[in-house]
């Protein structure tokens, strides 16, 4: 069966299956950013106490940031001034496929494939600076909460929190805690 028809199927099962819907909880008004890891789906949530309807989820590849007016920014501006959210965690994790990303071996298969050399050469940030970015998920954390906090389209208010994750055994050590920062 190909993969749009699972999840349609499953979701049909779904819908079928629910006797009601979930009881309303409390929003904890937590913007989470995170990487895109599959090890991470319905396990970091749970593994941080967040439910359904409790957190604003940003992710992308290695929860990495590297334009400040983009789109990790721009989604966060919308979480904190529209939608109510006032504490930002930013949660990379152990094991990050980023770190084993190779710029050239990455830049020689998407050109394989037919992707333009000028649109390769066009990209701002380029794939360099993106991928350069990141050494390891601990200083990746250390960096993206930094710029955050650093990003004036965010308010001096809001805790921005940093956080590594460990997509096996589940435990999250603390990396950098926002509170003692907005205090100042
Ligand atoms: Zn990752």
């Amino acid at each position: 069966m190909a993969l749009l028809d699972e999840i349609l199927e499953h979701n049909a099962r779904f819908v079928a299956d629910r006797e009601r819907p979930l009881t309303r909880q409390p929003a904890r008004k937590i913007a989470l950013f995170t990487c895109m890891d599959t090890r991470l789906v319905e396990f970091l949530e749970p593994a941080m106490g967040i439910r359904r309807g409790d957190a604003k989820v940003i992710k992308n590849a290695g929860n990495t940031l590297i334009d400040p007016a983009g789109g990790v920014i721009r989604s966060l501006v919308v979480a904190i001034f529209a939608l109510g959210c006032d504490e930002v965690c930013v949660v990379g994790h152990r094991d990050c496929g980023m770190a084993q990303v190779d710029e050239a071996a990455l830049r020689e298969t998407m050109l394989g494939r037919g992707v333009p050399l000028e649109a390769l050469d066009a990209l701002r940030p380029s794939l360099r600076e993106w991928l350069g970015a990141f050494r390891d998920p601990h200083g990746n954390v250390l960096n993206v909460v930094r710029q955050i906090r650093a990003n004036p389209l965010i308010p001096g208010d809001v805790p921005v929190h940093g956080l590594l994750f460990d997509p096996v055994a589940g435990r999250l050590d603390l990396v950098d805690a926002g509170y003692a920062v907005t205090a100042r």
